[in-house]
């Protein structure tokens, strides 16, 4: 899939828009949601220009997956909800409902955050 070099979170990461940036490592930046759809609600993103979690899981080199799923728990214990718990989503394309098309996980949590589809 094509790479949209002007996408808002692509802003984000180039420092052209503000965020609440919560944790930044070489290739890994998170940021709280705009909109919160929970207590806790982080956007946890790639720094490499991958649009979604098909063409990531398709093309992007070991290392920049490994280094995605690393920060996760980091992210989530610097949040204080390692223990306690916390859902990970990422919409993917059109049926996914993904709005953003720069690949994103959404990290949910600071209470129940209820059943899994509305
Ligand atoms: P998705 O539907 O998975 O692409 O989710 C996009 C998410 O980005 C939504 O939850 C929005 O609230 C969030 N969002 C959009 N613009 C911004 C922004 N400038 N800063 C932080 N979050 C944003």
């Amino acid at each position: 899939m094509t790479y949209d070099t002007n996408n808002i979170f692509a802003k984000i990461l180039r420092d052209e828009i503000p965020a609440k940036k919560i944790y930044e490592d070489d290739m890994v930046m998170a940021f709280s949601d705009i909109h919160p759809k929970k207590k806790i609600h982080v956007l946890i993103l790639h720094k490499g220009a991958h649009a979604d979690i098909q063409s990531f899981g398709e093309d992007a080199k070991d290392d920049e997956i490994v280094a995605l799923f690393r920060a996760v728990p980091k992210i989530a214990a610097q949040l204080g909800i390692d223990k306690s718990g916390y859902r990970l989503i990422t919409n993917c394309r059109t049926d996914g409902g993904q709005e953003v098309p720069h690949l994103h996980l959404h990290l949910l949590g600071g209470e129940p955050v209820g059943p899994m589809t509305a």
